[in-house]
């Protein structure tokens, strides 16, 4: 996240009337950039994390985890001691720069980075987890004692009324809180004024509070009402759909906060040029859900046991701003559009300038602001990407504080950025900052956080090297839209990483390059390397040939988990094969391999479900509690038990072998930096 500028905001009534004016300007400030940057060549891969944590504060005479919300108090701390000289000599070997620390949405939650961007080199790569676990270390050693960082998805007891579930307390109020809710109050939000007026103006925007809705997890005690139709245990039956029939009993929800106060794990990476970050974005698209699925996180929301694993559906709900006439409840009359998705959701259009981005592929209603494609073509803007911005565009802006409504266009992207960064789609096309070395980058951010930093820098290190492989083996991934937006949909149903079935791309290989796995590993190419007089050597010609791949199947099969990734014995590689063959293809040392592998394996063994998903390792530690009675309800007990568990665990003090692994090594008692 940007600074957070300060200044007055306005409310709904008056952002409103501004929306035309702001996105006229922001799309000025876009072809700003666009004029200064469409041509030129960045630095290459540079990447970074980010990843989301929770501050719990325990209170061990009631056996209570509450989400702590000292935020603000924590974050002046942290931001002063990474300025701190002295906090150099703690710093580990590996790490480059001090990190860094960011607000969010939730006043329990935190957010780090690396100080400085990484390389993509495997030395780089094999320290990523040491930067990690020295983030963490820092936030660490500056809580309470009673407090730790967590890095948990979804607070299974954000949000219950049985008991408070914060430090501080605090008390819904329905009347005068920014969201309205009746489940949570105001204090739970970040202070700071845009966080409570994003809040406030979705709901206005709206109509109405926003209404989350995830299907229950139903065990054998489980209390149903009269009119429901379920009579089953899930633990029993095949997992439901991640959003609940109707009549089927469900989990409400009525706040951003539910959403927008869960934890991710998000990685940016800056491409050579403009091209090489729209072909990395449209092949990651198809692989979002997938890493849903593996990363899955979040069984259990507000008290309860839900049918799915994973955050999504929830965040989408949390901040779905739609008008009913643009949800399709109500005729057109007031509105432009009828919008299929929230502004929270999976993508809906492929960006890049490829032959392979067929348009049948892009088959799912993704409304655009006319206007506004029209002004970015006749500014020389090509039809994908000035689609994909008009369809960015049919949101209004949430926040506009009254000091900066007249901007510079020339030295300001806010109002591209006011739209831009609240439409919160699985992968981001970042363009250039203004005044800036940075380049084209592209963030991909479906994963849910994980427990340990091993896991995050696993995760983390996959996908950069994944992208590695798609670009230097020029592989395609494109299939229809809609398959990927069902796969979204799977990715969340309980169990999904072991039991569930994914459409993807068959044959991912080139069409001029024999497509087994060992041809890969022979013959690398490096499709956007630039050539070093700057010009790109590029496989754009071939793009354009009149060949087709019809023949040998283009077409998206359903596949498990595990065939996507560790392949399958039809030729199709899987993701890991594709990373394989591309560190095959690189000068590694032995030991910097063997590291590499550690982390590799994890992803290997979890796809073929040898290891588990946090999610299903939660929903097992909650179900086989011995407070628990089969009704699916996660008390206060359970819930600081849970905590307690996964600190240690983290910390290595209590091994967990089903979730990480034999050779899991802990970050170790708490030290003091
Ligand atoms: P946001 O919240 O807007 O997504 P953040 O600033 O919190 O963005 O995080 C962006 C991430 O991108 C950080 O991990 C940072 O290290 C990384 N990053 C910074 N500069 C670059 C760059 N030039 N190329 C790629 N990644 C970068
Ligand atoms: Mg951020
Ligand atoms: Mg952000
Ligand atoms: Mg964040
Ligand atoms: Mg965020
Ligand atoms: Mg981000």
């Amino acid at each position: 996240m940007g600074l957070l500028a300060l200044g007055t905001p306005l409310n709904w009534d008056e952002t409103k009337p501004l929306a035309e004016h702001i996105r006229t300007h922001g799309i000025t400030q876009f072809l700003n950039t666009w004029d200064r940057w469409k041509d030129r060549s960045g630095k290459g891969l540079l990447w970074g994390d980010e990843i989301e944590y929770m501050v719990l504060s325990f209170d061990d005479e009631h056996k209570a985890a509450l989400l702590s919300l000292r935020q603000s108090e924590i974050l002046e701390k942290l931001q002063s001691v990474t300025l701190d000289p002295a906090l150099e000599k703690f710093k580990p070997a590996e790490c480059a720069t001090i990190p860094t620390f960011h607000p969010e949405y939730g006043r329990y939650m935190l957010e780090s980075t690396p100080g400085c961007p990484f390389s993509g080199t495997p030395r780089a790569l094999v320290a990523v987890e040491a930067d990690m676990r020295f983030r963490r270390q820092i936030i660490r050693s500056h809580l309470f004692t009673n407090e730790v960082p967590i890095t948990i998805t979804s607070w299974p007891r954000l949000g219950v009324t049985d008991a408070q579930f914060t430090d501080p307390p605090t008390e819904p109020d329905e009347h005068r809180s920014s969201s309205r809710s009746c489940y949570v109050g105001q204090l739970l939000t970040n202070p700071h004024a845009r966080f409570p007026t994003l809040t406030a103006n979705i709901r206005e925007r709206r109509g109405s509070k926003v209404d989350i809705r995830v299907p229950l997890y139903i065990d054998r005690n489980t209390p149903l009402p009269d009119n429901c139709k379920v009579t089953y245990a899930n633990g029993e039956t095949q997992p439901g759909p991640a959003k609940p029939l109707p009549g089927t009993p469900y989990i409400h929800m009525d706040a951003m906060a539910f959403g927008m106060g869960c934890c991710c794990l998000q990685i940016t990476f800056q491409a050579w040029n403009v091209d090489e970050a729209r072909s990395v974005y449209d092949a990651l698209v198809p692989v979002a859900p997938i890493m849903l699925a593996l990363t899955a996180a979040s069984p259990a929301f507000r008290g309860q046991l839900a049918d799915v694993d994973a955050r999504w559906n929830v965040i989408a709900a949390s901040v779905d701003d739609r008008t009913e006439e643009e949800r399709g409840l109500k005729p057109l009359k007031n509105d432009r559009f009828r919008i299929p998705k929230s502004r929270y959701d999976s993508v809906s259009r492929y960006i890049a300038n490829d032959e392979r981005n067929r348009p049948e592929y892009q088959d799912v209603e993704a409304p655009m602001d006319e206007g506004v494609r029209q002004r970015l073509l006749g500014h020389g803007v090509d039809d994908q990407l000035a689609s994909h911005l008009a369809h960015l565009f049919i949101r209004d802006p949430l926040v506009q504080f009254s000091e900066t409504i007249d901007q510079d266009d020339e030295a300001s992207m806010d109002h591209f950025e006011n739209i831009q960064s609240t439409n919160w789609q699985t992968i981001r096309f970042k363009p250039p900052p203004v005044n800036s070395p940075i380049g084209w980058r592209v963030e991909f951010r479906s994963m849910e956080v994980q427990m340990t930093d091993f896991e995050n820098a696993a995760f983390s290190i996959f996908i950069v090297l994944l992208t590695r492989a798609i670009l230097s083996f020029d592989l395609n991934f494109y299939m229809p839209i809609s398959q990927i937006d069902e796969n979204m949909q799977r990715a969340q149903q309980r169990n999904a990483a072991r039991a569930g079935k994914f459409f993807f791309r068959r044959n991912v290989f080139p069409l001029d390059r024999p497509h087994s796995p060992y041809d890969l590993t022979s013959r690398p190419v490096s499709p956007h390397r630039p050539s070093p007089d700057g010009a790109m050597s590029t496989p754009i010609s071939r793009r354009n040939s009149p060949i087709h791949d019809e023949d040998i199947g283009d077409e998206a099969v359903e596949m498990s988990i595990d065939e996507v990734i560790n392949g399958r014995g039809d030729g199709f590689p899987g993701l890991m094969g594709v990373v394989n063959a591309y560190l095959n293809s690189l000068n590694v040392d032995v030991g910097t391999k063997c590291e590499l592998r550690r982390y590799l394996d994890l992803i290997k063994l979890r796809a073929k479900g040898e290891l588990v998903t946090p999610a299903t390792w939660i929903r097992e530690f909650i179900t086989t509690h011995p407070k628990y009675n089969a009704d699916s309800v996660v008390s206060q007990e359970i819930t600081y038990d849970l905590a307690k568990v996964v600190d240690e665990i983290e910390r290595g003090v209590k091994p967990c072998p089903e979730l990480l692994g034999k050779d899991y090594v802990g970050s170790g008692p708490s030290g003091k930096l």
